[in-house]
């Protein structure tokens, strides 16, 4: 068997030559592995390996991994990339250093009205950067209905959804204590990882035409990509990555 970190080696590898391939500098693609159905044990040896950045998908495995590896939590960059119940909003300020999966006005309003109320408690929330939660704005440009995020299916050809798309933007835009750092979505799962291309190359062009519509935010950050296309999302301007069975191996079932 391959071990953990052969496989961080490898996954480094294919990133590095990806990016190399398509002009990029492989220090621009962070590689944040997903450990959601996997033990705290596996966890620390991806710590072991060098690996800085994990992603959970759900709160209820989030909060007891993130406890029990509180040794190393300065270490380590914690992501949310699952969807957020808004009555789970306080746990969210309080367990991940950046949120990829905002998708919805009413979530960011949440996150930013318990950021508030926990900041004027006196509460202390290190995972925060001058008191604002960094968020990807999370879109759905491939429209399969059962994908999360904002609605674009179809990206900025979509003229009917734009302005409304824009719109809610804006209003994301407005939460004072989230700090909006780019865009995240997920392509459908295929057997061919170019029937994803046209996806994540979908959500750049998007993400270049809000850096024009709101030049005050940096919308630096894409995440897309996972270990079926990440390759694919590099050479079509990934910053993050997010992969799991490439790393750890298949995931027990729940
Ligand atoms: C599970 C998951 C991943 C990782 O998927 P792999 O195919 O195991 O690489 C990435 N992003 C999200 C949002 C996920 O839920």
């Amino acid at each position: 068997m391959t071990s953990i970190a052969d496989r961080v080696a490898s996954v480094r590898t294919r990133i590095e030559t990806a990016a190399r391939r398509s002009g990029r500098n492989p220090s621009d693609v962070c590689l944040v592995a997903v450990t959601k159905n996997h033990p705290t044990e596996r966890v620390a040896v991806l710590l072991d390996a060098g690996v800085t950045h994990l992603g959970e998908s759900r709160l209820q495995e989030a909060e007891p991994k993130i406890a029990a590896l509180s040794e190393y939590r300065h270490h380590i960059t914690w992501h949310g990339i699952g969807h957020v119940q808004r009555n789970k909003a306080k746990a969210t300020v309080r367990l991940f250093n950046m949120l990829h999966s905002l998708d919805s006005v009413r979530l960011a309003a949440a996150l930013d009205h318990q950021i508030e109320t926990l900041l004027v408690a006196g509460e202390h929330l290190p995972n925060l950067v001058d008191g604002r939660l960094p968020v990807l704005i999370q879109v759905n440009v491939s429209g399969e209905t059962t994908k999360e995020g904002f609605d674009l299916p179809g990206g900025l050809d979509n003229h009917e959804r734009l302005p409304h798309f824009l719109a809610e933007v804006n209003d994301v835009l407005a939460s004072s204590h989230l700090s909006v750092q780019g865009l995240m979505t997920i392509a459908p799962r295929a057997n061919d990882p170019e029937y994803a291309r046209p996806i994540f190359r979908s959500l750049r062009i998007v993400r270049d035409a809000l850096a024009e519509h709101f030049p005050k935010v940096t919308w630096g950050t894409l995440s897309m990509g996972m270990t079926d296309d990440f390759e694919v999302a590099i050479e079509e301007g990934a910053t993050m990555v997010r992969v799991g069975r490439a790393l750890l191996g298949e995931r027990n079932m729940r």
